[in-house]
């Protein structure tokens, strides 16, 4: 037998993706990238044909990974995974910043940036698999990586009874509790003000 369960008692971490096809920035979460060799830095990522990601990297090899941190909010995940690129210019405000490669990546919960040059693919049915040389790799912080267990645990949305009014930084995420917000609020996380901030629905 196999108990489909089983995969998750390996441990995944959950990553913002990043490509660009001209001037077309896009980005996916994706749960599976890894180191493959040190000498040279190579990783591999896994992405799910159906992202328009995916194709920007099958077009141009290449891509961003920005490792997301604990500290990451649920309105980056839906930011970024919930909605299609094909639909939305998830770059439009200024989520991110780029990497010496021209690409986006996201600086904001975040712990570490590796731009990947893709070496070789492997068609994996639903998904591809990208072999990557590494370009350009640097640590953003020492906070800690975030698993898809402790996203389960901790950043998902549980339904509540009650909600909080809030408003939440339509660029990093960042949620203020309380009504009304302050105008001349600044975003904690990302410095941006208050008009960068919608009413949490
Ligand atoms: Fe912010």
């Amino acid at each position: 037998m196999i108990d489909t369960k089983s995969v998750f008692k390996i441990p995944f971490g959950l990553f913002v993706l990043t490509a660009k096809d001209g001037d077309k920035d896009n980005g996916c979460i994706i749960n599976t990238a890894m180191q493959l060799t040190s000498k040279p830095q190579r990783i591999s990522i896994t992405v799910n044909k159906a992202n328009y990601t995916h194709d920007m990297i099958m077009k141009t090899g290449l891509f961003n990974v920005s490792v997301l941190t604990e500290s990451t909010p649920f309105g980056i995940f839906e930011h970024f995974g919930f909605q299609s690129g094909k639909d939305a210019d998830k770059f439009a405000q200024g989520e991110g910043e780029r990497s010496s490669n021209g690409l986006m990546y996201v600086p904001w919960n975040t712990n570490a940036l590796m731009s990947g040059k893709v070496i070789e693919t492997v068609d994996c049915g639903t998904h591809t698999l990208f072999v990557a040389d590494v370009t350009e790799a640097k640590v953003l912080s020492d906070a800690p990586s975030v698993t898809y267990d402790y996203y389960q645990k901790n950043i998902k949305p549980r339904p509540e009874p009650a909600k909080k009014k809030g408003w939440v930084c339509k660029i990093c995420g960042y949620v203020y509790e309380g009504d009304p917000l302050p105008a001349d609020f600044i975003c904690p996380i990302c410095k941006h003000p208050a008009e960068d901030f919608e009413l949490v629905k």
